[in-house]
């Protein structure tokens, strides 16, 4: 094909006009949302062999005052193309290290440990670290139950830069979770060099453990390992309890899915259950 030049405006179809205009206007309404209070953290807790809460992950939600809630899946995405998704990402920062000022303010709920999710995007922003070290200076927290959650293609992109900014993260006492594990690229030589504390099996390996022999294989493979790396495993989506028996014979340490609980408002997290005894 010949080249057409940069504003190549006669490819537009009425279809793409119609996609342009929806994403422009879900842009604008995410930034309406994000200086209203439509924005909020949502809470699923993690649990440990016994079933017990350690912890939980805090999942971003849109719940517009006047229509249905948008799934994470179609606004982050877009957050992250807009540059949106780095003042979302701060407070959601901000508002994680509150709620963990309050859980270690508080005797039951003091060991809890606290995962967000960050973008690419976010990560790669020069300030990062200052933001997080200035972040968990304001809310005087243990940053020792701060858990990142970074995903496979996060840390293989520009893999010197990232290691090195994770070690600085570390020093502050904050841990890292490799998201999705399994559905990326990389390899176990790279897992090696990551100063990453805990693997997270994606929950589409998790969904037909108990039927699919492929995904069994999977699951085994890497528990076994990370065992042998000395990495902490957690497993996401674990829905039955039959999921949850194979993963515990398995040897995996970490559960989190709608067996244990839903992503939930702060106010029905099952926290005064914890920690106790
Ligand atoms: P993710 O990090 O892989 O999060 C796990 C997703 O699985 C969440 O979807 C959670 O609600 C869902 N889930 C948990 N347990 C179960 C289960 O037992 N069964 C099933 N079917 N699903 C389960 P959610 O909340 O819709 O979030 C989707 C994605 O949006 C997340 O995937 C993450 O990539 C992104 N996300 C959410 N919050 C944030 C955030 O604050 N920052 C960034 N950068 N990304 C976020
Ligand atoms: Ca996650
Ligand atoms: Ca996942
Ligand atoms: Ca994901």
């Amino acid at each position: 094909a010949k080249y057409a030049g940069r504003n190549t405006i006669r490819f537009f179809n009425p279809d793409m006009q119609a996609a342009i205009d929806a994403r422009a206007t879900l842009e604008t309404a995410l930034r309406r949302a994000m200086n209203s209070d439509e924005l909020s953290l949502y809470f699923q807790p993690q649990v440990d062999r016994d079933g017990r809460v350690i912890g939980a992950e805090a999942l971003l939600r849109w719940l517009p005052s006047d229509a249905e809630p948008i799934s994470p899946t179609r606004f982050i995405p877009l957050a992250e193309e807009t540059g949106l998704i780095i003042p979302i990402g701060l407070w959601v920062l901000e508002q994680a290290c509150a709620q963990l000022g309050a859980w270690q303010a508080d005797a039951s709920t003091r060991e809890l440990v606290l995962s967000i999710n960050v973008s690419a995007c976010q990560f790669h922003q020069p300030d990062f670290v200052v933001q997080v070290q200035e972040t968990i200076a304001e809310f005087g927290i243990d940053a020792t139950h701060l858990k990142l959650e970074l995903t496979e293609s996060l840390v293989l992109d520009r893999i010197d830069q990232v290691i090195a900014r994770m070690h600085m993260l570390k020093d502050l006492g904050v841990s890292f979770s490799l998201d999705d594990f399994g559905t990326g690229y990389s390899s176990l030589s790279y897992l090696k060099r990551l100063p990453i504390d805990q693997v997270k099996i994606d929950q589409s390996f998790v969904r037909d453990l108990a039927h699919d022999q492929n995904d069994a294989a999977i699951v085994r493979a890497v528990l076994a390992m990370s065992r042998s790396l000395g990495l902490n495993v957690i497993a996401e989506g674990v829905e039955t309890a039959e999921q949850f028996d194979f993963l515990l014979s398995h040897g995996c340490e970490q559960f989190q899915g709608y067996l244990f609980g839903k992503p939930a408002p702060i106010d029905d997290f099952p926290a005064k259950v914890i920690g106790v005894g």
